[in-house]
This record gives structure tokens, sequence and C-alpha cells, in this order.
């Protein structure tokens, strides 16, 4: 008997059955784009050998207009089905099924030859569209029908309709874009008309037995998006017109309200995708930061949906499914939703990959190749660096001791953990923790390395990470300045006034730490209110009309810069917004282009501008140093003044702009090359 019986349920679609009950949803991961088919075949046949039910690839655009950007990947000719068949073949060979989105941007093609409703703007993209006429209407609709046409000649098992997140067919069917008064526009039953159209065309082009599956907005987020029986109306028209399912789509991308981020609850929509559940027959999915197979196992158990979709849990690790199967769960490696290695990556133009996976879109180049005269290899340093290149070692057959000075494994991790959104890290300190002891590798804790106890290892691994850097400020000794590690590991007072010197990654988790009692992320309801989200019945798009309503900031806290620029600027490109929006909500007061001249018992004195200009006080009880850090690599130096080469990573080796991310990538890339 499983653990997770609805989960790993088979889904009988009547002209094919899945295998179970999980979706690895579409993302875009750039692979397409490299146009090296190996790679891509790679990365999908890689999770179905992990046992997912059904994936969906990267949105393909119908034609030139509908990508996301110039050059987005799409089955536009002969070459390019051909091109897909190594991945269809791939897949299939490895037992998995694949299913091909379809993904018109309309206004948010980053384009001047985006197309629309209606000629209105995005906030989120600098081009307007252009409004489409009866005729460019129906090219489009004939654009997505040969693209679903391609996509079954290309040996896909279905393909998605991508109908949400505020693209083409999403844009339609709200007011605030779509202004047409012809047979488009409208009535709902005429804004509604577009994607029924799609998906009537759709079926009656692939024939009966091709998975058709719809992703449909259930709750918009933003100002006059839909009403709740507006979704109910589409949905069964959607149904009647030939979709095989339907997948949930959470918020528009211009929306302001966070859907998917780390500080979002786990299934923090499921309720909205269960209100469809009884209204349509065909099978439907739920989605959005489901990230364990526990998790999936309530959201089903709930008669939240008939499925789930997860999509960034994949690439953090391809087996998933295959270790819940096996009763591995905690071997699983967490997607802690993040954003570091994936959105923010996409969106910055480069090739998708994962934090806590850097293998993910890599399976061709980063490969972990079994060795042949298998080393002992230390590893100094416990910290996401030192842990991943000890169990990457590991498994190409290296035996591996790991050292720490402290008394638990982690690392800056455990500070991380400590913030208020900031939860999914101890999943990640967990899974570590499964998987070095599984591993069985020696694991000495509360001992300081040095040079004579590494004497006896073929090769060094220096992950000692970094300390916290001098700020040379006058007053900086003084009883009210802490640092971060003072304040993140609980180890002191913090007064009910605070200065925290530095607006960095560190400077803002330190800052919600101290303006939060409870996180809202572990409980629902309150997130749900301090977003100001409200259900779709009762206020159109799920937007509470009274906006948000956040808990009152347990401190007053003022967040300080020398760069006179916005604070913030170098956060996640797909985060930072957040973590801004947040503080902003707790009153945070945000200020740049300071000098620090000293501390004092009455606060940090500060002036503006080369010139020092307008002297302040900043009365504060508390000043934090989040000031930025410098490599601590007393041990590195130690070892080559002894002669030896250690490899030295993560912040031991360059502090500056250090993160989890890239402390395991290298550590992983290092692993690969000893
Ligand atoms: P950081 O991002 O480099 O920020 C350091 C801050 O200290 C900056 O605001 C800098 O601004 C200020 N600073 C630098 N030198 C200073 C000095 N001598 N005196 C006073 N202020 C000084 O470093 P961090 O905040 O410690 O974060 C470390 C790394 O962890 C970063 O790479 C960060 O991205 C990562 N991290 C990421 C997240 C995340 O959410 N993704 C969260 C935490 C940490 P000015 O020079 O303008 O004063
Ligand atoms: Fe999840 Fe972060 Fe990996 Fe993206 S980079 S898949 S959010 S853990």
């Amino acid at each position: 008997m499983t653990t997770y019986p609805h989960m790993l349920a088979p889904l009988d679609l009547g002209f094919t059955k899945l295998k179970n009950r999980v979706l690895m949803g579409s993302m875009h991961t750039g692979l397409e784009e490299t146009k090296d088919w190996n790679r891509v075949a790679e990365f999908y046949a890689t999770r179905a050998r992990g046992g997912v039910g059904l994936m969906v690839t990267g949105g393909m655009a119908p034609n030139r207009e509908g990508g996301v950007f110039p050059g987005a990947a799409g089955l536009f000719s002969d070459d390019d089905i051909a091109n897909h068949r190594v991945v269809t073949e791939r897949v299939h060979d490895a037992g998995g099924k694949i299913a091909m989105q379809i993904l018109h941007a309309g206004r948010y093609a980053y384009s001047p030859d985006c197309v629309s409703a209606s000629a209105v703007k995005s906030p989120i993209s600098p081009f307007p569209p252009k409004a489409l006429d009866a005729e460019g209407i129906k090219t489009q609709i004939a654009d997505i029908v040969t693209a679903a046409v391609r996509a079954k000649e290309a040996g896909y098992d279905g393909v998605e309709i991508m109908g949400s997140e505020g693209y083409f067919l999403n844009q339609f069917l709200v007011t605030h874009v779509n202004k047409r008064d012809d047979e488009w526009g409208g009535s709902y039953e005429n804004r509604m008309r577009l994607p029924v159209e799609v998906v009537r065309r759709v079926r009656k082009a692939v024939g009966a037995e091709f998975i058709l599956i719809y992703r449909l907005s259930m709750i918009d987020l933003i100002p006059n998006g839909s009403t709740w029986a507006e979704v109910v109306q589409l949905a069964k028209a959607i149904e009647a017109a030939g979709a095989t399912i339907l997948n949930t789509g959470i918020g528009w991308h211009e929306a302001r309200i966070p859907t998917i981020a780390t500080s979002v609850p786990r299934r923090a929509f499921s309720w909205v995708t269960k209100k469809l559940m009884g209204e349509v027959s065909i099978p439907v999915i739920t989605s959005n930061r489901i990230n364990t197979p526990q998790v999936a196992e309530d959201v089903l158990a709930e008669g939240c949906a008939d499925m789930v979709s997860m999509a960034r849990p994949f690439l953090a690790d391809p087996d998933f499914v295959a270790k819940a199967q096996a009763g591995q769960a905690a071997m699983i490696a967490p997607c802690i939703a993040c954003n570091q290695a994936c959105l923010d990556h996409t969106f910055n133009g480069k090739m998708s990959s994962c934090l806590v996976n850097p293998r993910a879109c890599h399976e061709t180049d980063l490969v972990l190749a079994p060795v042949s005269d298998a080393k002992t290899v230390a590893v100094v340093g416990a910290g996401p660096a030192g842990l991943s290149t000890a169990l990457a070692l590991v498994e190409r057959g290296h035996k591996v001791s790991i050292f720490d000075k402290a008394s638990e494994i982690g690392g800056q991790l455990n500070m991380a953990k400590q913030v208020p959104g900031k939860e999914e890290f101890w999943g990640l300190v967990d899974y570590y923790a499964a998987q070095i002891a599984a591993a069985g590798i020696d694991l000495r804790l509360g001992v300081v390395a040095d040079v004579e106890a590494l004497s006896g290892f073929d090769e060094v691994v220096i992950a000692t990470g970094v300390a916290p850097r001098d700020t040379e400020i006058k007053g900086q000794d003084g009883p009210n300045v802490l640092s971060y590690i003072d304040v993140l590991r609980g180890n002191a007072k913090v007064g009910p006034r605070v200065a925290i010197i530095g607006a960095g990654g560190i400077g803002f988790d330190v800052a919600e730490y101290l303006v939060t009692d409870d996180s809202t992320t572990d409980d629902l309801q309150a997130w749900l209110e301090e977003w100001g989200v409200a259900d779709p019945a009762d206020a159109r798009g799920g937007i509470r009309p009274e906006g948000p309503k956040p808990d009152a900031p347990v401190r007053e806290v003022t967040l300080l810069q020398r760069k006179a620029q916005k604070l913030g600027k170098n956060l996640g490109k797909t985060t930072g917004w957040i973590h801004r929006a947040a503080l902003q909500m707790k009153n945070v007061k945000m200020i740049g282009g300071v000098n620090y001249e000293c501390i004092d018992a009455e606060g940090l004195h500060v002036t503006y501008g080369e010139g020092r200009e307008n002297p302040t006080l900043i009365a504060v009880d508390t000043v934090v140093l989040c000031a930025g850090q410098v490599p601590e690599r007393s041990l590195a130096d130690a070892l080559i003044a002894a002669g030896r080469s250690p490899h030295v990573i993560g912040g031991a080796d360059v502090a500056a702009e250090l993160d989890a991310k890239r402390a395991i990538e290298q550590g992983t890339r290092l692993a690969a090359t000893i």
C-alpha cells in the first residue's frame, strides 16, 4: 500500500491512460531555442524516466507575432516537426507521455508586432499591441490549429492550449483589455468566443484521440478580472468544445499578488480549483506551490482536483514521482520556490536551471560519471557549497568526509530558514541531512579542521563560506550594534526602533524578520488577507475591494544603503518586487544615498550625497549591520602555505554576490571534474 494512493492512481482518459495524477507543468526553459535537440530530448526523457504521468513542454508559438519574444520556438516548418520528433520519441521510449503547449502571448509578446483584442498596452510590456481585425483573429485561430496539427505529426500525445496567465486568449475575456464591439467583444458570450472557437477547431483538426488540455485562468488577480460565474461558464463551454482536461491558471503575469514565490503558502490556490469540481465532467488539474508528494496527496484526497500540476519541482528533482513511489520522499530534492535559477534566468534571457539541482537543463553537459580511481576527499564546510560537492562526489564513487565547526549542517541556509516567507529552506536542509545519511558520508560536525587533520586526504575542498564585512563605521562596536548573524540566529535582543545598514538580500531578509511577528506563509487565510485576495465568487478577479490587509509591523525599521538608487534593485528579477511590496506594507522606510557618519547611544547619524550634507539622526535603539561579506579563506591560505592545492569554492572563493545558487552549482561542477 502506497502512502500516496490518490497521487499515484492512474487516470483513464478513455482513449489513453495516464499512469498517475501528476502533470509536469509547462516551463519555458530556453532549451528549445538552443536547437540542440538531443539536449531537449534528454531533459524531458530524464523526467519521463522519473515516472511523471504527463509532461507539458514550454510554450511553443503558433506564429511569429504570438511568440513571447522574437525568435521564440515554435513548429513553423517540416524541419521543426522532425526536431520535435526527436523529443517525443525519446520520451515515449522512456515510457512517458508529453503534450506540447501552444502559447500565443498576445500583448505580452516582447515585440512591436504584438497583437491583442484591443490596443491596450500591458503594464509589463513596453509595446502597445495592434488591435486585430476580424480577419486577423481568424488568422490567429488558424495558426493555433495548424500548430496543434503539427504537434500531432511530431508525435506529441496532446497539446495544452495556454488560455491563462493573461496571455492572448485570456486577454479577450476581460473588458479591461477587450474593448471590441464586434462578435469578439462586448458580452461575455462574445468575449469567450475566441478561446472556445480555438478549442473547437483544434479538436476538429486533431481528431478524438488526442489529449487537449485547456489552461483556464481561474482567478485573474487583476482589477476587472473574470467573475467566478464567468469562469464556470467558460469551463463548461471549453468542455463542450472538446477539451480532454482543464488545467488551472492562477493570476495574470501583471498581477501584483505573488502566486508562486517562496513566501506563497503551499497549495495556496487549490481552493480555487476545488470550486470548479462538479461543474464539469472532464478531469481538472490544480496548480501552484505544490512541491511535496504529501501536499499533492492531500490536495487530491480532499477533492480539490483530479490531478496536480508541478513544474519547478521537476527541475529540482526529475525523480520526484519515482522516489515517492519507492517510499523515499525525504530523498526528493525540494523546489524551494526561489525562482533564482529558473524564472529569473528566463527573464534575464538565460538558460533555466535549478538552484538545488544545477544539472536541470544541463543533463547532457553536467554529467556525474562514475570514477574508476576513487579518491578520499575532505570537504570543509557543510553549507550549500560543501554539501552539494560532497553528494556529487559520492555519487561518482569517491570517499568523502565533511568537516564543519558548527554543530549542524546547512551553513547560511540555517539563517535563511529563520526569515518569514523562507520556510522552504527547512526542507532543503532536511533533504541534505537525509542524503548525507543515506550516502553514508563521514560527517564530522563540531570539528575545526586544520592542515594536519586534512593531510591524509587525496583532495581537499574548501567551502568555508564567508565572514561579515567590517564596515569601519565609528561606533560599530557599541552595545546597540548587532550583526545579521546575531539577529537571524536569535541570539540578540533587538529594540523597537531599528536601522539596518545595507539593503542587499540579507538586509531585506533581516527587515522582514524584524517587522514580522507571525509568518503568513504557514497560514493561508492570513496570507490571503495580507495580500488582498478574495474569493472570485465575491469579487471580480479575486481582488479584495478593500485591498491588502497586512498585520501591523512589530518594529519600526529603516533600511539604508549608500548607493543613490532604488533599494532592492538587484534582488531577484521575478521576486524583488514582492520583497519590496512586503516591506512597504510593513511601513519600512527605505533610504538610499547616505553616508554613515557614526553610531552612538541616540542611534545612527547619516549625511547625504558626496558633499556629506544634511546631517540627520536616525533615532533607533538598535543598528543591524548587513553590509555584505568577505571570503573566509584562512584554512585555504594555510593549506596553500603548507604546499597543498585545495579546491576553493563558494563564498570562500568569491564572496561578492554569493548565493546558494552559485555555491551549489560551483560545488557540483567541481565534483564532476575530480
Ligand atoms: P549584498 O547583496 O552584497 O549587499 C550588501 C549591502 O551592504 C549593500 O546594500 C551595500 O550597499 C552595503 N554595503 C557594502 N559595503 C558596505 C560598507 N563597507 N559599509 C556599509 N554598507 C556596505 O550582500 P548581502 O545582503 O550580505 O547578501 C549576500 C548575498 O546573498 C547576495 O549575493 C545576495 O544576493 C544573497 N542573498 C539573496 C537573497 C535572495 O532573496 N535572493 C537573500 C539573502 C541573500 P551600498 O554599498 O550601497 O551601501
Ligand atoms: Fe525551484 Fe528555485 Fe529550483 Fe526554480 S531554482 S526550480 S524555484 S528550487
